[in-house]
């Protein structure tokens, strides 16, 4: 991966489902597509048609592993589909989902999108048990347990689910059913809509438009939905649910036209913008700037409360993370700049209000703010649309260690200087909870309030440095 995208906190995979409809294989691949911001290593379908299921997953974008022969070829009127990002094993061919289980008796298949957190003793189990583990993903676990537990199929799903720990959302498919899990903590979003005479089931409701499916509702946390030749069914696998959404899909990963919970991103990330914007009364600014795309609502949001207009001070180029793949030392050194542009005739003489969704390592803001001072930029004012990272999260999210993590390293102070900031300034968990209409999140990478248990990351967050 190149330098200048290491920087970021990386979305977790996504996944998608058609539950009887004959173009299934074709609505996955355009759910797929809205989806892929979630993840861009691995892509697959697995299909079914009743009686056969056939399966499709390759390393690469969803445009790459899917040409219309193939989905011609994946024949059947459900599917189930997944955009992989690797935060649990490698980006190896074995680990790109679906997972399909071939039996002697029918197979199944399993897409996930999240991080089993009690995975090390799971799979330690069930290989003195004797399962073969193919590839080195969590979501492998499911497979096992599913197919190890004993009962009707939704039996099956509930004796697995039951011993799975963390954070996940879950499509998996038979010959004849399409069900959707969620963690009981309701960590990640899944929703589904009515298509056709079918169902379709999204890690986000922002693909729903594309496919022209009517959202119903949200996979409620703990609840499987079963869509089965017999009906829907929907049951829990657990009475122990709470809801606690991950507060970094509305920060960051979600799309801005994505509802989570009912609530619009761009509204609730725009609404950030505007409590920055209030508590800052001492700011003498000349324009907003919101780093391009995840950063453009809460800017909009503060420059609408603030009256200070908003400018496209920063231009990203949307093309760089793929063609550039080699990079020589002098263009890694680049690296920013080849993703962003200061517009020079905007930001020059300006004192800038420069919005950001977050800090992860502090690198790539460092050297934001001195692009915008090297094409004149007066003064850069950093505000950061959420509190400051200071814990792993071990829920999916690819910040598995304090040491990759700045703000667990450094107070406000220290980091405006290291940043090179004229001044730095982060949402409060209180005004965040606030601008998302909700106190139903997750904020444990902020305040290190973890929903479930540590299970295999226990000695990982007890390892927290001293500022
Ligand atoms: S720890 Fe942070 S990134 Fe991880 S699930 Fe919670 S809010 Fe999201």
């Amino acid at each position: 991966m190149e330098e200048w995208n290491e920087d970021v906190l990386h979305e977790e995979c996504g996944v998608f489902g058609v539950y009887k409809d004959k173009d299934a294989a074709f609505l996955t691949y355009y759910g797929l597509h809205a989806l892929q911001h979630r993840g861009q290593e691995g892509a697959g379908i697995v299909t079914s048609d009743g009686m056969h299921m056939k399966i499709r997953k390759r390393r690469g974008l969803v445009s790459e592993v899917f040409h219309e022969e193939h989905l011609k070829d994946l024949q059947g009127i459900h599917a189930i589909g997944h955009v992989r990002y690797a935060t649990a094993g490698g980006s190896e061919l074995e680990n790109v989902q679906p997972l399909y289980a071939k039996l002697l008796k029918d197979g199944f298949a399993v897409c996930h999108n999240g991080q089993i957190i009690n995975a090390h003793n799971l799979r330690k189990k069930l290989e003195a048990e004797g399962s073969i583990f193919q590839g080195s993903s969590d979501s492998e676990i499911i497979l096992h347990l599913i197919q190890k537990a004993n009962g009707t199929f939704l039996e099956k799903i509930k004796e697995a689910f039951s011993q799975i720990e963390g954070a996940f959302a879950v499509l998996v498919l038979t010959k004849d059913s399409l069900y959707a899990i969620r963690d009981a903590k309701g960590l990640r979003p899944l929703s589904f809509a009515s298509l056709n005479e079918g169902v379709c089931v999204s890690s986000e409701t922002c693909a729903f438009q594309v496919t022209n499916a009517d959202y119903i509702d949200d996979v409620a946390p703990g609840e499987i939905i079963g869509f089965t030749p017999k009906g829907m069914i929907r049951t829990h696998y657990t009475t122990a649910c709470d809801h606690h959404m991950c507060a970094m899909e509305y920060v960051y990963f979600s799309r801005p036209d994505s509802e989570l919970d009912g609530i619009n991103v761009h509204n609730a990330r725009k609404r950030s913008g505007m409590i920055m914007a209030k508590r800052d009364k001492d700011i003498q600014a000349d324009i907003v700037v919101g780093v391009p795309d995840s950063s453009t609502s809460a800017a909009i949001g503060y420059a609408e409360q603030s009256r200070i207009p908003f400018e496209l001070g920063l231009i990203k180029n949307r093309y760089v993370g793929r063609t550039f793949i080699k990079p020589t030392q002098e263009q890694r050194e680049r690296g920013v700049k080849m993703k962003l542009s200061a517009v020079r005739s905007i930001v020059a003489d300006k004192n800038i209000v420069l919005i950001d969704d977050s800090i992860v390592r502090g690198t790539t803001s460092k050297r934001i703010i001195q692009l915008l001072k090297e094409a004149g930029a007066h003064q850069v004012h950093v505000r950061i649309a959420s509190p400051p990272i200071c814990f792993p999260c071990i829920y999916g999210v690819d910040t598995s260690s304090y040491e990759e993590l700045i703000s667990a390293r450094m107070n406000v102070d220290e980091l405006c200087a290291y940043l090179g900031a004229d001044s730095l300034r982060f949402l409060d968990i209180h005004d965040m909870k606030e601008a998302f209409h909700t106190e139903k999140l997750c904020c444990a990478c902020f305040n290190g309030a973890y929903v479930t248990d540590l299970y295999d990351y226990q000695s990982i967050i007890e390892r927290k440095p001293k500022k």
